[in-house]
């Protein structure tokens, strides 16, 4: 209750700078920042920038997630893959859009943590310890997917997991910047690629990321 009006603001200030999509939006007028983030940092919660979330790691700007979860055009009831959930800041807010969401996290401290704040908070989520650059067949085809950290190029399983129609989100670079592509599927081998250029983020480690 305490940071309603700064979520407000927050999501006024993403209105400003040119985020339309309602149902994004709405979902980040109902998530709370606050509880996703370590104690130390929680009077920054609604700050536009990242914040460390330990580990290293860090959870990500608001306009980047606004930026990204845009550009996946999701719709209610879809089933979308993240990779790398870390705070599961994102993943909630895909929840709370309505989406059927799986979530892989490769560190394990990071994992077992993000757990726990799920059950705590109420949010069903379908998580998995592991490299996402394997993505998770078992549960292929995904309507969308949104890889949240930066990786050398697309991993190849990601491609195939993804539905026709789909649409990926992944920040592709080197380790100190990268560019957002927006990946559409049009048939089983082909894409239409969009690029929407300087972002930052943490490097993607695994079998098909950084080394
Ligand atoms: N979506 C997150 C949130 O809302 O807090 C932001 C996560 S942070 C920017 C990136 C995360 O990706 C880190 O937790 C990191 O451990 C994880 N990661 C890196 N490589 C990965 C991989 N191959 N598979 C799954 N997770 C990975």
């Amino acid at each position: 209750m305490m940071y309603k009006l700064q979520r407000f603001e927050l999501v006024e200030n993403l209105r400003n700078k040119g985020i339309t999509d309602e149902l994004f939006l709405n979902a980040m007028l109902n998530v709370e920042r606050e509880k996703y983030i370590p104690s130390g940092v929680r009077p920054h919660a609604y700050k536009d920038i990242a914040l460390p979330i330990g580990y290293e790691q860090t959870i990500s700007q608001p306009y980047t997630i606004a930026i990204m979860t845009e550009a996946l055009k999701l719709k209610r009831n879809e089933k979308v893959l993240e990779i790398g959930t870390g705070s599961g800041y994102q993943a909630a807010l895909l929840y709370e859009m309505g989406a059927k969401v799986y979530s892989i996290e490769r560190n394990m401290d990071i994992y077992n943590e993000v757990l726990k704040r799920f059950e705590k908070l109420g949010i069903r989520v379908h998580c998995k310890c592991g490299d996402g650059t394997l993505g998770w067949d078992a549960y292929a085809p995904f309507d969308k997917i949104i890889v949240t950290a930066g990786s050398p190029g697309v991993p190849d399983a990601l491609k195939r997991q993804l539905a026709v129609n789909g649409r990926m989100v992944i920040p592709v670079g080197n380790k100190s910047s990268q560019t957002l592509k927006v990946l559409s599927k049009t048939s089983p081998d082909e894409f239409e690629i969009e690029e929407i250029p300087q972002f930052a983020f943490v490097p993607l480690i695994g079998r098909d990321g950084w080394k």
